[in-house]
């Protein structure tokens, strides 16, 4: 068993430092605003989603934490070249992992899996899933900001 806390630093720490897909897709046609008031994260999700509901493209911008920026780094890997269904089932997944749920499939998070060790943090924990309501917002073509509060 690898060390769940130590693999968690790891990881944070490398999308921090050289975050995945943190651009503007030019051909983007979904996008969405984040912003987490306890922290001061603060993000826009673009996706470019096909007529087919594939996520062909995803990029995201912003400033925020380390957490925040790890979690939108590893989101936006996750999800692209996925449907918009299982980019929100794989979102349905990682709340329930992220605020302590039981009934979620391990498997299909992968290396999300990390963010399990945010349960230890509760203050962390809207710094964390905060890019993935933006992507639902995204999704959706929800026009309101997105706000943890
Ligand atoms: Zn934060």
């Amino acid at each position: 068993m690898p060390d769940m806390r130590e693999l968690y630093q790891e990881i944070i720490l490398d999308h921090n430092k050289a975050p995945r897909n943190y651009r503007k897709p030019d051909d983007a046609n979904r996008e969405a605003e984040g912003y987490n008031p306890l922290c001061g994260d603060h993000y826009t999700v673009f996706a470019r989603v096909d007529s087919n509901q594939q996520i062909t493209d995803i990029g995201f911008e912003g400033v925020g934490c380390a957490i925040s920026k790890a979690a939108a780094s590893m989101m936006t890997s996750m999800v692209k070249g996925k449907s918009v269904e299982e980019a929100e089932r794989c979102f349905e997944n990682y709340r329930q992992m992220i605020t302590g749920g039981k009934d979620y499939d391990r498997d299909a998070l992968g290396k999300l899996m990390v963010f399990s060790e945010v349960c230890n943090y509760p203050t962390r924990i809207k710094c964390a899933i905060l890019c993935w309501h933006t992507l639902h917002a995204a999704l959706n073509n929800l026009q309101e900001p997105v706000t943890t509060e």
